[in-house]
């Protein structure tokens, strides 16, 4: 039997995005129920965060930073949301402040402290907002719960579909829906993300038929560890001196490509970088060595972290690879934080438009807090109101239990999604590769639509795979279209950027269907606001 529930605003993810939007909407009086698969906070990006706000500060001032912003982005970011940040974000640090995290203002950003026995600052950040929201007598939280479906009625969004860990529908009626769902760095077989962040936004959004914008650039970080038994974690700046950069065969790859300094590499040419150890990749691992650093930086951040692994790091090489960090793509908000479904508000990872085709440090945790906090105010109504819509939602055909469970091909399926995002929709892409992979991705799907809704753990698998064929579908479409390289996007047969063309935000229309999507171009927003 089907649980039914009520609220003003449902959000759907409890990061940073949605925990500040379920705060903002608390703050206007709205009753406020957060779904999230894990529980609240800790399973989420936003806990794997190194706590970095880029914003404006008292030696950076707010032109400076939205000029950053929209430069790093290749003129393809939306200048109003640049604005947005630079007008909203130290309001935003003052909140958490009261919150008691600690911020230290830097001189081009903000930086939150680890502490309380947390190791890494995301987590605190996480712990802290999950402790306010849970304390809410106003904020229902339910975890374990996955979201299927937004529901739809009268050209709005109603409420949302999904099930427990038990495998028992849930209903949630509201006056506004969320979506807070973070980003899809996990669809990519190296990536340093949450293994859960598969795009399942993403996916929520085309199925209620939303276009997804810019999904072709996805942003890479260099330096992940890739080496077996080790968590697939970034490995962190400063790299201390003596630090090198190796192949199997002893080659030391900063000096093969004329890098002076491994730090400045990681921090400014980072798709570059990227570029270069995945090329060394196709003909072999790629490792970083310690062994030449001196005894008392194993003291000191950040490889005091590396200490408490199980790999001595300090006698021998670890395997590195670039990694999917961040996607830059997304669903499009007005200045409301309203998607073009009415009622359907989104924020964070998932929401388009700030990064244009490369994200500047530290603005995904600010867009969390800016558009979080728009979100979360206008879901709540205060120009208006919400009501909740009482009558009948759209019907929608859902999956039926045919075959048995198979745990194996739950995990060679996700395996084979993997290997295609990575080996043709990944750092380095081509047309003959895009193309290779959508046919692999087609052949793939009729697999994925057969599996049994049975048990639970099979129906929340077969969700997952079927998110992330339409975010990889979405991703190799706006990819082939794209033909030149800009940000983080490398063609290898489109190598320059070309601004006479491609100024031009990519839109991707139906990407949920069996059928192949349509992409078409709009013009920057950025040239236009010039
Ligand atoms: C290693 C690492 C370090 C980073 N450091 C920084 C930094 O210092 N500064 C910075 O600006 N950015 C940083 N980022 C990026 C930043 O952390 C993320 O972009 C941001 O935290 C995303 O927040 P979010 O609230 O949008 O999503 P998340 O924090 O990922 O939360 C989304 C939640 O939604 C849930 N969810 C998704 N789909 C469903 C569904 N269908 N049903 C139910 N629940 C669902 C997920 O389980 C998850 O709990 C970093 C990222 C990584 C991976």
């Amino acid at each position: 039997m089907t649980r039914k529930h009520e609220t003003d605003v449902v959000i759907v993810g409890g990061g940073l995005a949605g925990m500040t939007a379920a705060q903002a909407a608390r703050s206007q009086g709205a009753r406020v129920l957060i779904v999230d698969r894990t529980e609240l906070g800790l399973a989420t990006n936003t806990a794997l965060s190194n706590g970095i706000f880029s914003g404006p500060t008292a030696g950076y001032d707010s032109a400076r930073y939205v000029d950053d912003t929209l430069r790093i982005g290749r003129s393809l970011g939306r200048p109003w949301m640049a604005r947005q940040v630079a007008a909203e974000l130290p309001d935003a640090i003052d909140r958490l402040r009261k919150l008691g995290l600690q911020i230290t203002e830097k001189k081009d950003h903000y930086s939150l402290s680890a502490g309380g026995g947390d190791e890494f600052p995301g987590v605190r950040l996480a712990r802290v907002l999950a402790g306010c929201v849970r304390n809410d007598d106003g904020i229902v939280c339910m975890g374990g719960t996955w979201v299927d479906r937004i529901l739809t009625a009268d050209k709005r969004a109603a409420g949302i579909n999904g099930f427990n860990r038990e495998g028992r529908a849930v209903e949630v009626r509201a006056g506004a829906v969320i979506l807070a769902t973070g980003g899809a760095g996990a669809l990519y077989l190296r990536n340093d993300n949450q293994k859960s962040t598969l795009g399942q936004g993403y996916a929520l959004a085309a199925d209620v038929g939303l276009a997804l914008w810019d999904m072709e650039f996805v942003q890479y970080y260099p330096v992940v560890m890739a080496q077996a038994h080790l968590p697939s974690m970034m490995l962190n700046s400063p790299h201390p001196e003596g630090s090198r950069i190796m192949t199997t065969d002893g080659r030391d790859l900063a000096e093969a490509y004329g890098i002076d300094d491994i730090n400045h590499a990681i921090r400014n040419r980072r798709d570059w970088l990227s570029a270069v150890l995945f090329e060394e990749w196709q003909k072999g691992p790629v490792y970083m060595d310690y062994q030449g650093v001196a005894d008392p930086h194993w003291n000191r951040h950040p490889l005091v972290l590396l200490k408490k692994r199980r790999f001595d790091f300090r006698s021998q090489p670890v395997a590195i690879s670039p990694a999917a960090h961040y996607m830059m793509g997304g669903v499009r908000i007005d200045p409301t934080g309203t998607t073009d479904l009415s009622r359907l508000f989104a924020c964070g990872e998932v929401a388009w438009g700030l990064h244009g085709a490369c994200r500047k440090g530290g603005n995904a945790l600010a867009e969390c807090l800016v558009f979080g906090q728009l979100a979360g105010t206008h879901a709540a109504g205060v120009f208006g109101g919400n009501p909740r819509y009482e009558g009948p939602c759209d019907e929608k055909a859902s999956a039926t239990s045919s075959a048995a469970p198979d745990r194996l091909a739950l995990r060679e399926l996700r395996g084979n999604l993997q290997t295609i995002a990575w080996q043709h929709a990944g750092v380095v892409r081509s047309a003959a590769g895009l193309q290779a992979g959508l046919d692999g991705l087609d052949g793939l799907v009729p697999r994925i639509l057969e599996l049994s809704v049975d048990p639970p753990e099979q129906r929340r698998a077969r969700t997952d795979l079927l998110s992330m064929a339409t975010v990889l579908r979405a991703i190799s479409v706006a990819s082939q279209a794209r033909l030149e390289s800009r940000g983080c996007f490398i063609r290898s047969d489109y190598p320059e950027e070309n601004n006479a063309h491609w100024l031009t935000n990519s839109r991707v229309e139906g990407a949920a269907g069996s059928g192949r999507p349509t992409v078409s171009h709009h013009p920057s927003e950025t040239v236009h606001a010039a």
